[in-house]
């Protein structure tokens, strides 16, 4: 039984990729995240845009793209804010 994290499984898919000389294409969340995956409906209008995702059947909201948003953290805003 493997134990391999999402991401490592990640990290290999690539290094399989690469080996091949093929391009890694992850899949197009423009497409293939019609479906939920809480109750199974499929629509286009489940993604009213590309980074989100919303289920006209139940409702479910969430991140269509959680693996790629950036963890934005600014640092040093603060002092700018409040001044010296
Ligand atoms: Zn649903």
């Amino acid at each position: 039984m493997h134990s391999w994290s999402f991401h490592q499984l990640g990290q290999y898919i690539e290094y399989r990729a690469r080996r091949a000389g093929v391009p890694l294409v992850y899949a197009d969340p423009a497409y293939t995240s019609q479906q939920c995956s809480e109750c199974g409906h499929t629509d286009r209008g489940n993604r009213p845009s590309q980074a989100t995702f919303a289920c006209r059947s139940c409702g479910a909201l969430m991140h269509a793209e959680r693996q790629r948003v950036p963890q934005h953290r600014p640092q040093g805003r603060d002092r700018a804010d409040h001044g010296a």
